[in-house]
């Protein structure tokens, strides 16, 4: 069932996907160049990146995610590297949170926010980032009455996905 408030009950109780735990910085998602451009477009006094060290950890995660494109995560994300991410405050908070959610229109946001809870495997498959936070999740346990709950299409899943795969560099058809 479509559920409009569940992510403002969520930040009610906090914390929420826009929030990390402190010392967690180095695995927080990268954002492009494509999409830091976007975002300074329609906000540009607003939040800011930071530049990261693609750590092990960082690299790590990154292979949980794209389990077959392997190769291709270490030429995007080399060791040595650097990549930009979301600014945070010192508790975590992203600074595009303003106190009504963020600050960025929807469609301009980075796509790993856009695309949250969800993600696709390599097959098509949509599966979900396990957040044990998430109150979304913890109230819809299949990905089925999850993407109800945030009234999110299957379709509109898979072409989010696509664009983030493009977005930070991989190819949309896979090696
Ligand atoms: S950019 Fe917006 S949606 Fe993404 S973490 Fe920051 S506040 Fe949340
Ligand atoms: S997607 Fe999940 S973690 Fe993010 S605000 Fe909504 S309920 Fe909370």
């Amino acid at each position: 069932m479509n559920d409009p408030f569940v992510c403002a009950r969520c930040a009610a109780k906090g914390p929420t996907c826009c929030e990390l735990t402190p010392g967690c910085e180095e695995v927080c998602f990268p954002v492009s160049e494509y999409e830091r451009e976007r975002i300074r477009e329609c906000a540009p006094d607003l939040g800011g990146f930071v530049l990261q060290p693609n750590t092990a950890l960082f690299i790590d995660n990154l292979f949980r995610l794209f389990p077959d494109q392997r190769r291709a995560v270490k030429e995007l994300f080399p060791p040595g590297g650097t990549h930009y991410r979301l600014a945070v405050d010192e508790r975590g908070k992203c600074l595009f949170l303003g106190q009504h959610g963020c600050l960025i229109p929807q469609d301009a946001r980075p796509c790993y926010c856009r695309l949250f809870p969800f993600w696709t495997t390599e097959d098509g498959r949509i599966n979900v980032l396990e957040v044990a936070t998430c109150l979304a999740q913890l109230e819809n346990k299949s990905p089925g009455k999850l993407l109800k709950a945030l009234n999110v299409s299957q379709v509109t899943v898979r072409n989010l996905h696509e664009t983030l795969r493009r977005a930070w560099g991989f190819d949309p058809h896979h090696d």
